[in-house]
């Protein structure tokens, strides 16, 4: 079963939004079976957008479109296909209904313009939106060909996906194969030694194990194909656990986690603090530490402390002891770890210094990082050897000091 992808958008076209739906529903569509022959981007022009479909509707079985389902005018998508399909555009009442209630929660009067949402090719089944107002449509054509169509935000068109899109193509029939993964993502190593470390197992085929490098972190995939879930997971399974075993040390999450959201969660659950003193980093960890909703409860705040005036006039860090071991040391960051704590009153104190390049400073290499964790038990410090350049040298040491709290935390 062939599926393509057509995303409409001239601002896809222009480079002013980067099109990620590619690879949600690439990975969707690849779990149910279902092969992805092509992607077209195609910008808001009547003619273009017709020429795509109805090329497509030569090639492949299911169609899917994003965008284009907005209340202005250049929003042509279910237009274009009603036209293409020979259907005419019928109001959906139901649809109506639920575009004014979305208005009247927010004190608004639903404008003229927005009709136009409501209205569908003759024959559709509805797809409701729950996060927004554009509805999307399921389309079974004569000739035995399936026509998705989903609107463009990207948090409303995973939202419909996965309440009625996916349940839908999961119950068509002479799908393919199956594909189930688990991705383990690693910082403070290389890709090509993450590779060596894995060399003699057998994973070229089904299953396989693929590599992605991404500024500050590699992340492994174990994939595997069969015809149920079941059967593919039991070929995922006893790679992933030998290959989890050998990078433990560098594992900071797991397919779809945030470490920030893990570690948050953490503490929350263990009613802990935390308090941060940043070098390399000048404040990322805690930003990342931000995202999550109700992080005041276990942060506290922190010191971006990039010069040693900072380490010494506002963490109190001992000067001599900065000058005879260097800013970036085991040294200076277990002190700084510690002040925070004990300055912030937390529970613990997490702390990262490190030579984040492009040129060398103190005589120490461009890379090398120091991860230290005051706790009630005492100080721990790791040392790091993180690969790539500036930025990525800093987003691999947010993981770390991510991953230190986690495996902290869990007790691991
Ligand atoms: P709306 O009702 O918000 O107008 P729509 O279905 O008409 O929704 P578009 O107007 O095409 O969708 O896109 C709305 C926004 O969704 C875009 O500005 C863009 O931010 C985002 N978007 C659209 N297509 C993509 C895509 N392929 N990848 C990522 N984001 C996208």
């Amino acid at each position: 079963m062939k599926a393509e992808l057509i995303f409409t958008g001239t601002e896809l076209l222009l480079g002013q939004v980067l099109n990620t739906h590619g690879r949600y529903l690439g990975r969707r569509l690849s779990d149910l079976g279902i092969e992805v022959i092509l992607h077209t981007t195609v910008g808001d022009d009547w003619e273009r957008m017709a020429s795509v479909f109805k090329q497509a509707l030569q090639r492949s079985d299911i169609i899917i479109t994003t965008g284009g389902l907005g209340p202005t005018s250049d929003d042509l998508t279910k237009e274009t296909i009603a036209e293409v399909l020979g259907l005419s555009m019928v109001l959906h009442e139901e649809s109506l209904a639920s575009i004014k209630q979305f208005f009247t929660s927010r004190d608004n009067k639903m404008p003229d313009s927005n009709l136009k949402q409501a209205y569908f090719p003759e024959g559709a089944n509805v797809i409701p939106n729950p996060c927004g107002t554009a509805p999307g449509a399921i389309i079974e054509t004569k000739d035995g060909r399936v026509v998705i169509i989903l609107p463009g935000p990207p948090w409303e068109l995973e939202a419909m996906c996965e309440g009625s899109v996916v349940s839908y193509l999961a119950s068509l029939e002479g799908r393919g194969d199956v594909t189930r993964f688990t991705t383990l993502k690693l910082t403070g190593i290389r890709e090509d030694d993450v590779q060596d470390l894995l060399n003699d197992l057998d994973g070229v085929n089904n299953p396989e194990i693929s590599y992605i490098a991404r500024p500050g972190e590699v992340h492994v995939r174990i994939s595997a194909h069969a015809k149920t879930a079941q059967q593919a997971d039991k070929l995922v399974k006893p790679l992933a656990d030998e290959v989890t075993k050998r990078l433990k040390p560098y594992i900071f999450a797991m397919d779809d986690e945030r470490i920030d959201f893990v570690v948050g969660e953490l503490l929350r659950k263990k009613d802990m603090t935390i308090a941060v003193a940043e070098s390399c980093t000048a404040g990322m960890v805690e930003s990342r530490l931000c995202d999550m909703a109700g992080c005041s409860k276990y942060l506290i705040g922190g010191v971006v402390c990039y010069s040693s005036m900072v380490k010494e006039k506002i963490l109190g860090i001992d000067p001599k002891g900065l000058a005879e071991h260097g800013a970036v040391s085991e040294w200076a960051a277990k002190a700084m770890a510690e002040n925070v704590r004990s300055m912030l009153k937390s529970d613990l104190g997490l702390a990262v210094t490190g030579v984040a390049g492009p040129t060398s400073s103190e005589n120490k290499p461009i890379g090398l990082v120091y991860i230290a964790l005051a706790t009630p038990e005492g100080t721990q410090c790791r040392e790091y050897k993180m690969p790539g350049r500036r930025m990525a040298i800093r987003q691999g040491a947010v993981n770390a000091s991510l991953k230190m709290v986690r495996h902290y935390l869990e007790g691991t």
